[in-house]
């Protein structure tokens, strides 16, 4: 198989290293070809893909867009995007104006608990006010000693139904698609395992997804736990979407895999790169 790694993070949003540096890294852990997909922004795409071009990687640029599909966040990513295009300049820019007001909600509720300066301690971490993310907030938790790892942060204060969680309206799913759809893209669901949805509901996500032009779904992810492979690729099988394989790389010490140094696809699906490349 082509290692294709097509979902990972930068510090244009809450990635740990430059654009430059992650690209550098999936150059020395083997993989062939790279794809850079920040939430919501494609500020490090210029960035990485000179970088890539450098080092001889084949280059995805992509995204990773933040939906609200009823109470439930799911995360869309777009591959191959023309990052110049207006539906999705315009688009992201609506969603990322949303992040500042939310993060001051989760700050007072961290003070609610005697937790002081988590606003200024996120920022500090953050590239800017419209990235602020629930993982700076976590890694000001994590380095102020409040909890022991980032895991831990959202286990006890950011995750869903936690005291510091702040319900959000992100894009729609239809709208995500179309706005990757009309910039070039590909969309493809990130990490279905992780939706914490009955089987009813995830079925009814799925055929929606389909519906609005969604073609791909992540089997093989950092964000998926390795007896998850399966029950995903049959879902790629039933639905007959397209398989797609990213490491979801935010730096040292935070994910699973390196880029490029995940398990292979499972040969039967057919590879949504194979969209492109032939
Ligand atoms: P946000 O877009 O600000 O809501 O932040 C979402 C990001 O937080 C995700 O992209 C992950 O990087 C991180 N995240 C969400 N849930 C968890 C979790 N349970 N454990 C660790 N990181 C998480
Ligand atoms: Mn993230
Ligand atoms: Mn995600
Ligand atoms: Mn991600």
């Amino acid at each position: 198989m082509e290692n294709f790694d097509l979902h990972n993070h930068s510090t244009c949003s809450d990635g740990l290293l430059s654009p430059t540096q992650l690209i550098e890294l999936a150059a020395r852990t083997g993989a062939e070809a790279i794809a850079l997909t920040d939430h919501d922004t494609t500020a490090g795409l210029e960035e990485a893909g000179a970088a890539a071009k450098r080092l001889g990687l084949h280059w995805v640029p992509g995204v990773e867009i933040s939906v609200s599909w009823g109470d439930t966040t799911l995360h869309i990513v777009g591959l191959n995007i023309d990052p110049t295009a207006q539906p999705i300049v315009d688009g992201l820019r609506s969603i990322r104006d949303g992040r500042l007001g939310r993060a001051e909600r989760v700050a007072a509720a961290l003070k609610g608990m005697g937790i002081d300066g988590a606003l200024e301690g996120a920022l500090a971490r953050a590239p800017n006010e419209s990235m602020l993310s629930r993982t700076h907030f976590a890694r000001f938790l994590v380095e102020t000693g409040a909890v022991k790892d980032t895991q831990r942060a959202f286990d006890k204060y950011l995750g869903k139904g936690k005291p510091a969680y702040v319900a959000h309206q992100w894009a729609g799913l239809a709208d995500a698609v179309r706005w990757i759809k009309g910039s070039g893209g590909i969309a493809v669901l990130a990490h279905p395992g992780r939706y914490d949805l009955k089987p009813w509901a995830r079925g009814e996500m799925l055929d929606e997804f389909k519906r609005v032009g969604g073609e791909a779904i992540e089997v093989i992810t950092g964000s998926h736990r390795p007896e998850q492979y399966a029950m995903w690729k049959r879902t790629a099988d039933e639905y007959g979407f397209l398989a797609s394989r990213g490491a979801d790389y935010h730096g040292p010490g935070e994910s699973p895999f390196e880029p490029g140094k995940l398990p292979p696809l499972p040969e039967t699906l057919t590879p949504v790169w194979s969209k492109w490349r032939h």
